[in-house]
């Protein structure tokens, strides 16, 4: 039986729309401002826009909206670009907001020719004041009722760069009284000394958000405009500017941002943390960035499964980030090696195992996968975990503990006979006695053992760094408290030294299950010295309602 799966809004309104000849053809775009690196809300942003264009037989734009020249830089652009591929994602065309400056240039010009938009030369503080409240209506002032011939000339003048930063702007002339405060004249152009990444000193006036973001989606013939709810009161101005200049009918829809708990999402707070050095870099495993997730071990399929899962919501929400985990933890399930490691060694000594001996026992790469063999060496002295031994051992313990029986995985049944412990109390080296007869795979020991443990042949182990990640913020919904900052979860990052299995392919971006431990990917600074990070741990904290 296959899955029925019921239409979100934005397929609804597209089938409709393809139904009734509307469209033809559909036309999505992916609008980032370069100006940080992509985070997992865009992740759903893209899956969304290019996940329809693929599936109504359309394309997908990748526009970069680069209206700020302050911010902006092509660093973000380049790793931008990379995540978007990465998570598997082909653009049909790379645009720049900034290539349209001249056009955009000409639309505001047409503006003034219409008599629909008028230079105003007051500070921003008395545009804000005159523009009132959401219960008040706002005020015109003198300038609204410049000359259309007064308005191009100092509109060229601001282009020419005749003014300085804040002196005049660009405002569209619709209603100061509008119920909607985004249609109380807003500004359209301000004048901006900078330098920008692309156009360079060409301009000195930018256009703002609202006049960049549709008339560049109608230049591209963009047919569903799909952005988050807080751009819900832009829609008027939007349908506004495509009306008064007669340009493509783009349509801008709305669905809930992603928000996702134990993480901050917005660029502007990610910044911080990587500025004031509380992560390493915007491709930190605790962060929620693509690069971050990725480093970390996530896979692009298991991120697009997260985003289809999640669906497209019309109100805001809060996603357990344990449905992030759990989406890479079943993939990796299925996809990832076992190898053993252990984080915390323990030495184990074996009495009776000739000590200049050695040999290789088969183990299991996948469960249930007898052709999936490898060889892991064995000899008298190996690495097993601290946690897997206790002195005094608790009810129902099936470990390690004085007197007691396990078996070693894929290997021998042993019985713990002695131990010793340093000044501090610490178990330093623990012996042991096996069952020579009890070799996995051919036990003819008759023992029963409840227990299994990993181990790694410390004569034969390779070291490595192992780092444990865990939730960056202790609080579930760090961006509402009042110093986000105050919630980092001092515990987010341990770092073990740790022994695993000798010859372990361990290339970057590898994974692995160690064993009773978690999934792990191996670090891009891994060499000589090998690096991995915990992607996640074995244990489901979470399983989705289906
Ligand atoms: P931020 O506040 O993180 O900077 P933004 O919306 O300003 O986010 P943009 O680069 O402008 O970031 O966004 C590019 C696209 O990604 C936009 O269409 C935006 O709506 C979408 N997007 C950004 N954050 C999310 C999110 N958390 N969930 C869903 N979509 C998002
Ligand atoms: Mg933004």
């Amino acid at each position: 039986m296959t899955e029925e799966k019921s239409l979100n809004f934005i397929e609804e309104i597209i089938e409709e729309d393809l139904r009734n000849g509307v469209h033809q053809k559909i036309k999505t775009r992916f609008p980032p401002e370069p100006n940080g690196y992509l985070h997992i809300g865009h992740a759903k942003s893209i899956v969304l826009n290019f996940g329809l264009a693929i599936k109504y037989g359309g394309t997908t734009n990748l526009r970069f909206d680069d209206t700020n020249p302050v911010t902006e830089d092509t660093e973000y652009v380049d790793s931008i670009k990379e995540d978007i591929q990465w998570l598997g994602y082909t653009w049909a065309n790379e645009y720049y907001a900034s290539d349209y400056f001249e056009t955009l240039y000409d639309y505001a010009v047409s503006l003034i020719n219409k008599g629909l938009a008028y230079v105003d030369d007051s500070s921003a503080e008395k545009i804000a004041a005159e523009k009132g409240t959401p219960t008040t209506p706002g005020q015109s002032n003198e300038y609204r009722n410049r000359s259309i011939e007064e308005n191009l000339t100092l509109f060229k003048e601001m282009r020419e760069g005749k003014y300085r930063d804040g002196e005049k702007v660009l405002r569209a002339k619709i209603d100061m009284a509008a119920p909607n405060m985004h249609m109380r004249d807003p500004v359209i152009y301000r004048i901006k000394h900078a330098h920008h990444h692309r156009t360079g000193d060409k301009w000195c006036i930018y256009p703002m958000y609202d006049f960049a973001h549709g008339q560049s989606d109608s230049i591209e013939n963009i047919t569903h405009s799909i952005c988050t709810l807080e751009f819900i009161p832009h829609r008027p101005l939007y349908d506004w500017f495509i009306e008064k200049l007669e340009i493509f009918p783009s349509h801008q829809y709305e669905f809930a941002r992603l928000n996702m708990t134990h993480t901050v999402m917005s660029k502007r707070r990610l910044m911080q943390l990587v500025n004031q050095g509380f992560v390493s870099g915007w491709d930190d495993p605790r962060m929620p960035t693509i690069s971050g997730l990725r480093r970390k071990g996530y896979t692009p399929s298991s991120i697009r499964t997260f985003c289809d899962k999640i669906g497209v919501a019309k109100r805001d929400n809060l996603i357990d980030i344990s449905l992030l985990e759990f989406c890479v933890r079943e993939e990796l399930n299925q996809t990832a090696p076992r190898v053993m490691a252990v984080l915390d060694p323990v030495k184990l000594i074996i009495d009776n195992y000739d000590p200049d001996k050695s040999e290789y026992l088969e183990t299991e790469s996948f469960p249930n996968q007898p052709e999936m063999v490898r060889k892991v060496s064995f000899s008298n002295t190996l690495w097993i975990e601290q946690s897997d031994f206790m002195e005094e051992p608790m009810k129902k313990w099936f470990r390690l503990a004085p007197g007691a029986t396990v078996r070693l995985k894929s290997a021998y049944i042993i019985k713990c006979e002695s131990f010793k412990k340093n000044a501090d109390g610490q178990v330093t080296e623990i012996h042991a006695t096996y069952l020579p007869e009890s070799k996995s795979g051919a036990d003819h020991s008759g023992m029963k053992v409840k227990g299994t443990i990993h181990w790694v042949d410390a004569k034969n182990a390779q070291s490595a760094e192992v780092r444990l990640y865990d939730r960056l913020f202790t609080s579930e919904n760090p961006a509402i408290e009042e110093n986000f900052l105050e919630h980092i979860n001092p515990d987010s990052l341990v770092v073990k030294q740790a022994y695993i299995e000798n010859g372990t392919a361990a290339k970057p971006g590898a994974h692995f299950q160690f064993v009773r431990t978690g999934y792990f990917c191996v670090d891009k600074d891994s060499g000589e010295k090998l690096i991995f990070n915990r992607t996640t741990t074995l244990k489901e904290g979470f399983k989705p309602k289906e």
